[in-house]
């Protein structure tokens, strides 16, 4: 069983604020986040994740090994797009995160 590292991810609510103002997709895999699911905040990389790849990356965190865990979802093409999408407003996130919190 893998628990998730909180000195790098810090466990927050899918609130509204959240969802309509930050983010509603996962930064890592892309799975859309529903509301009041508890998220992560990754703090190194400034994006919310869901709960799977806070798992997956305190796994890699640890071992230094790119994770293998089984539900940890490859991307797909729609994944692809978003995270081009998502690289021109990273600033935006970064900038709104800032504000919100
Ligand atoms: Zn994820």
């Amino acid at each position: 069983m893998i628990t998730i590292n909180r000195d790098y991810f810090l466990e927050e609510l899918a609130d509204k604020k959240i969802i309509k103002n930050v983010t509603t997709l996962c930064a890592k895999c892309y799975k859309e986040f529903k509301e009041e699911e508890v998220i992560f905040y990754d703090i190194e990389n400034l994006r919310y994740i869901c709960k799977n790849c806070a798992c997956c990356l305190s796994e890699e965190l640890e071992t230094k090994a790119e994770c293998t865990l089984q539900e940890c979802e490859e991307p797909s093409l729609f994944a692809f797009w978003v995270s081009l999408w998502n690289t021109s407003v990273c600033n935006i996130y970064k900038k709104l995160h800032i504000l919100l919190f």
